[in-house]
């Protein structure tokens, strides 16, 4: 302990090392746990061809795009604030560089929170997923023409689904023209286009700041911090470009010839992602399963926030797979982790990881049926214990107890059927009655700190966190609830849940940090934004209290792409309609979609364009300002512990009022 403290300090002054209690906890878990299996071990070394030597990458615009020296210290030795299941997940994905799948077939992993893979066609490399940003994927195409890259070119990219880490980094390794030309094959899934953006438009936000949390962006690398995500070890920090597919899998298995590879597609169509796929290559019998099956349980809900995965569906989509081509698959290749080896563990991974999410799903359900809530279903139901013991069935992304709250959310909602939970008094009011009746601060405090002390962080998280809510600047009473947070966030296998509680730790701590936010999105990700979604969004932007007794309509016709929409303010509300248009509108706004997109960036504004005759105005400018004046711009430092709010609120950057601003695409 002494010496894990020497050389790992706490990154926080008011830090805590691991409790006694909590090291006997992690204890247990390293006892538990089935530490003699090694073939994640052995299938992670599998094939190195070269390391990465360069730990830093960095980005154009002149920052570190991608470190991997933070996560040097993991190899050091144990910590006994890490679980030692996580602590062996964040070892797993220290490796860095460029692996050989099977003769013809290459991994670069490490390089972001997914991997790069490259497959030998006829006259060069079909490319599946291209990582996050564009510089580390560069770079990790350059470390693979070092070595067996032939100098051939790039002749396809597939897109195994609409998540950022799987797309983000493309313009890193192919042009917009060789795309636009048909010169490279980009290939993806059903309204991939749509998808890459629409889980973060509308709440966007909101996920951005709870992204905070689950990823632990303030957080510091080490011991007492940030360790890894699970899924790999960070997300990268470069520039985010998106090059449109120009085909698209439509059918539900399709086979296709890939610069001369043949390719059986499979559509798994709302699993991990809205939309997905698997690729077989029968040929090479080797089975790309995209981020369908990879070495953890994943989210079927996702702490910063998403719709509810359906993980019946899921499992189904992995028992098609199974029956497909794994009975004859000899390797399986994913978007994240390392390849498995040899029919018998395929089929073993897969049987698996159908189970794992056809389980939760069924026996959540079973509970739910009679009468587990949502509130209670986190402590009653368990994974089977076979399931248990496979590494690659444990928690680094999704953890079984968010997880399983999920699947009640999907089915049942929020609502446990009490009704003293139906229409409760919000946290800041019903929590000065219970400090009152608990004897005020000090009894809290003092009752508090015994329980923090007996180990009992979860009885003491109860009664702390309502004098914080009561009393949100009560220092003392943060710094016990933080305290309180730290240990139950140790002893957390979930890097997501390990995050949230030291990020809120932090935040406690420290307060929210100051300083600009970054509001710009990038312009290929604004381009992914359909018109509606634009209008939807701006709905969600205007406050409706801003806008009692507004009454106007808008056409908006944009034609280059053949839009029209009836936009309407009624009854403080602003609602669109594609494809109708108004009798007698109050304004026609007429402006082609890719002159929108300027104002969508906040590279100009509306005013401008028609001012300069790029969009044509008729009828009642008025509207516009009156519309504008309704236009709130959203901040990601909101409060989410009391008492902890960022000092100076003025630094954030002013949005125009028709900028899009959607949250940065997330990875998963
Ligand atoms: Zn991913």
């Amino acid at each position: 302990m002494a010496q894990a403290a020497k050389l790992q300090p706490h990154f926080h002054p008011k830090g805590k090392p691991a409790s006694q209690h909590t090291q006997a906890v992690l204890r247990q878990a390293r006892a538990d746990l089935p530490f003699t299996d090694t073939k994640d071990l052995e299938e992670q070394k599998r094939g190195l061809i070269a390391p990465m030597k360069a730990m830093q990458i960095m980005a154009d615009a002149g920052h570190v795009a991608w470190d991997m020296e933070r996560f040097q210290f993991l190899d050091t030795q144990d910590f006994d604030s890490i679980h030692p299941s996580l602590l062996r997940q964040a070892r797993l994905n220290n490796n860095y560089g460029l692996y050989e799948v099977i003769p013809g077939i290459y991994q670069l992993r490490g390089f972001d929170l997914s991997n790069m893979t490259f497959v030998r066609g006829k006259k060069g490399w079909i490319v599946f997923d291209t990582l996050v940003s564009a510089e580390v994927a560069r770079a990790a195409w350059q470390l693979f023409q070092k070595h067996v890259g032939e100098g051939l070119p790039i002749t396809a990219v597939i897109y195994s689904h609409s998540h950022v880490d799987h797309w983000g980094g493309v313009r890193g390794i192919i042009s917009e023209e060789d795309a636009r030309s048909g010169k490279i094959t980009v290939i993806g899934p059903p309204k991939f286009m749509e998808a890459t953006i629409a889980e973060n438009v509308y709440a966007g936000n909101a996920m951005n700041r709870r992204a905070f949390y689950q990823y632990g962006r303030l957080l510091t690398a080490g011991a007492h911090g940030y360790v890894s995500q699970g899924l790999g070890q960070a997300v990268s920090a470069g520039a985010v470009g998106l090059i449109a597919p120009n085909m698209t899998i439509e059918k539900d298995i399709e086979e296709v010839i890939v610069d001369g590879v043949r390719m059986i597609f499979q559509n798994t169509p709302d699993t991990e992602a809205p939309t997905e796929m698997n690729t077989y290559l029968p040929d090479r019998k080797a089975l790309w399963i995209a981020e369908n099956v990879t070495a953890t349980l994943h989210n079927i809900y996702t702490l910063r926030g998403t719709l509810v995965r359906d993980p019946l569906r899921w499992s189904k989509y992995i028992s098609q797979a199974l029956y497909r081509f794994g009975l004859e698959a000899e390797v399986m290749f994913a978007s994240h982790h390392w390849p498995r080896w040899g029919n018998a563990r395929i089929q073993e991974v897969l049987r698996a990881q159908r189970d794992l999410y056809a389980n939760m799903n069924n026996q959540v359900l079973h509970h739910a049926n009679q009468g587990v809530t949502i509130n209670e279903i986190h402590n009653v139901y368990q994974l089977p214990k076979s399931l248990q013991k496979q590494w690659y069935c444990r928690g680094y992304h999704g953890s079984p107890e968010h997880n399983c709250r999920g699947v009640i959310q999907r089915y049942l909602g929020f609502w446990d059927c009490n009704p003293a939970t139906l229409i409760p008094l919000s946290p800041s009011e019903s929590a000065p009655l219970y400090v009152e009746m608990m004897g005020g601060s000090a009894t809290i405090l003092a009752r508090g700190k015994e329980l923090h002390d007996k180990g009992k962080y979860f009885h003491a998280q109860e009664i702390v966190n309502k004098l914080v809510q009561a009393e949100p600047h009560n220092q003392p009473a943060k710094d016990l609830l933080a305290d309180i947070f730290e240990q139950i966030g140790y002893q957390q296998e979930n890097p997501g849940l390990r995050n949230s509680y030291l990020a809120a730790a932090y935040e406690l701590r420290s307060g929210i940090p100051q300083g600009k936010t970054a509001s710009s999105s990038s312009p290929d990700v604004i381009r992914a934004m359909d018109t509606e979604m634009f209008l939807n969004f701006l709905g969600i932007r205007m406050d409706s209290r801003k806008a009692e007794g507004m009454r106007f309509t808008i056409n908006l016709i944009t034609p280059d792409n053949g839009g029209k929409f009836l936009i309407e303010m009624e009854n403080a509300t602003l609602t669109n309609l594609p494809g109708f248009l108004a009798k007698n509108p109050d304004l026609t706004l007429t402006i082609k979609r890719t002159d929108l997109e300027q104002a969508m960036m906040g590279k100009t504004t509306l005013e401008q364009q028609i001012a300069s005759g790029t969009a044509k105005a008729e009828g009642n400018l008025k509207v516009l300002q009156q519309l504008a004046s309704t236009i709130v711009d959203f901040d990601p430092r909101f409060e989410i512990m009391p008492g902890t709010k960022a000092k100076t609120p003025e630094t954030l950057e002013h949005a125009d009022a028709y900028e899009a601003v959607p949250c940065p695409a997330v990875a998963e």
